[in-house]
């Protein structure tokens, strides 16, 4: 039986679990794959952007120097149109760097355009190397000491002119609010909040939004504002808020759908469990049940065919052997009416005739019937009753089946010490009556099921003790038609009381 359930929930696991863990666990996976495929692919499109607008700024300045180079220098018009451009100072050659200013003198001196042109004769010397191989390269260098303003150094060549080293001075503030921005925006559309950050600082110089709560999830440097920044910001839900809300609900739902699972297999295999143990009962009964009857089935042919044969010795003799036939025969029918009350009751066709009836005089008639039997059994037996009439509202016939039922377990289950009480009494609402021995008791954990049908208890003396397990279910079913009740008291090894408790009369 142990073996049979335990295939039972192995063949469950590997149905039902196995799978159910396989499809889980290829969820989690592809969900995180998936996850991880759209943040990258998420980040690609937000470095796009953000190259755009250096790409961008890239394509302006490319505009002032190619300006510059055509016109030799700059003029008042070349600073009208592009504001963010505060100087621009070029020098004849690599080898002469004192520089012509133009535009006002307000932030590099030429004093000190010089000194950097000097100083960056290294950097100078690798962008004539670039021009010479036809690419103009544009190099950001830092003004110290002046907050805002970036250099751009790079050569100039119109014609056949040697290369000319060039230094733009750029205000960082106008270069990004006047001629970013504008770009900044139509990137951004409805989309996106960019946002460029002086490094180290709080507050973003330039913001397409005004967000309060920002969550940047990608950060570039400007290629020309070196101490610049720019970021990127998924306006509304940020995409790693998108995606963890899909993958919790997904994960939920995949948790739920495994609970629910779980249950129903849980369920299933309780609901297997109880019928493989309904079968093992039934089969249980049907030996149980054969046992009993060819027991007295075989005593009365025996003592019939002595009988018969006229084999008796003496006169003492034949009455004993009548006496058995009579009690087999009376077991027998018990036995029979038993089942076939059982299954009456099954088939809900048992019909009760109720009527006033007096439990006192009944408790009396089924022992006073009993009596013979029990002391032929070797039972001490008494009844103590209450002193005063007990009516209620009950079938005779039934309730007498139903006490008898208690004695014959009484006699069945009290192997050594033999004695049984009967006893009836009222309390506020209800009365009783009791069948009390002093047997072998029922072990707790089995207290509750000795009602079911065909239940037994399987351990200890009661193994050896005949039984159908129908007699305490008919009990039970009497009990619950009289909408009484039946409580039990047993300790195993002092003994046992059954108490059928009716509502008074
Ligand atoms: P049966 O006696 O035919 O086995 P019952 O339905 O009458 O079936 O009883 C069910 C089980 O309850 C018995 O097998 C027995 O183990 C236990 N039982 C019933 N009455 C007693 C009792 N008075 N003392 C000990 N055990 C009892």
């Amino acid at each position: 039986m142990i073996r049979q359930t335990r295939y039972i929930a192995l063949a469950l696991a590997l149905l039902f679990i196995l799978p159910a863990s396989l499809f889980v666990y290829r969820e989690l996976r592809s969900l995180n794959e998936f996850e991880n495929t759209l943040g990258e692919l998420y980040k690609r499109q937000l470095d796009a952007v953000l190259y755009s607008v250096n790409q961008y700024s890239q394509d302006l300045t490319d505009s002032w120097v190619n300006r510059l180079e055509n016109n030799g220098g700059a003029n008042d018009f070349f600073f009208q149109n592009t504001p963010a451009v505060a100087q621009v100072f070029i020098a004849d050659s690599l080898t002469d760097p004192a520089p012509k200013q133009y535009g006002p003198e307000s932030l590099v001196s030429t004093l000190q355009a010089t000194t950097l042109f000097i100083e960056q004769q290294k950097t100078l010397r690798r962008l004539a190397g670039y021009l010479e191989a036809n690419y103009r390269k544009l190099e950001p260098v830092s003004l110290q000491g002046l907050a805002g303003a970036q250099g751009i150094l790079f050569l100039i060549n119109k014609a056949e002119d040697k290369p000319r080293p060039c230094l733009i001075v750029v205000d960082a503030n106008i270069f990004i609010g006047t001629d970013l921005r504008p770009r900044m925006d139509l990137l951004a559309e409805d989309d996106f909040d960019l946002f460029v950050w002086k490094k180290g600082d709080k507050e973003p110089v330039c913001a397409t939004d005004t967000v309060s709560d920002i969550n940047i999830l990608e950060r570039k440097p400007l290629w020309l504002l070196p101490d610049y920044e720019m970021a990127i910001n998924l306006r509304g839900n940020n995409l790693g808020a998108i995606v963890r809300e899909r993958s919790s609900g997904s994960l939920g739902l995949i948790l739920g759908l495994n609970v629910l699972l779980l249950l129903g297999v849980i369920w299933l295999y309780r609901t297997i469990n109880k019928e493989i143990q309904l079968a093992q009962t039934r089969s249980d009964f049907v030996a149980n049940v054969s046992h009993e009857i060819r027991t007295p089935l075989s005593l009365i042919s025996m003592f019939a065919e002595t009988l018969m044969l006229q084999r008796v010795p003496n006169e003492e003799r034949r009455d004993t052997y009548y006496r058995i036939i009579f009690q087999e025969s009376r077991r027998l029918t018990g036995l029979v009416n038993k089942i076939l009350n059982f299954s009456q009751m099954e088939a809900g066709q048992r019909k009760y005739q109720m009527e006033d009836v007096d439990l006192n005089e009944l408790a009396a008639e089924v022992w006073e019937a009993y009596q013979f039997h029990l002391s032929q059994q070797g039972f001490e037996s008494s009844i103590n009753l209450y002193d005063g009439e007990i009516i209620i509202h009950a079938d005779r016939e039934a309730v007498s089946e139903a006490i008898v039922n208690l004695l014959d377990n009484a006699v069945k289950y009290s192997p050594s010490v033999k004695n049984i009480i009967i006893k009836t009494n009222i309390s506020y609402k209800t009365c009783w009556l009791e069948v009390k021995d002093q047997g072998m008791g029922i072990p707790p954990d089995q207290v509750n099921r000795i009602f079911e049908k065909f239940h037994r208890v399987a351990t200890g003396p009661v193994h050896n003790t005949k039984g159908t397990g129908l007699g305490l279910t008919l009990v039970k079913r009497i009990m619950d038609a009289h909408e009484g009740n039946v409580e039990v008291d047993s300790t195993v090894g002092k003994g046992s009381s059954f108490r059928l408790v009716f509502k008074k009369g």
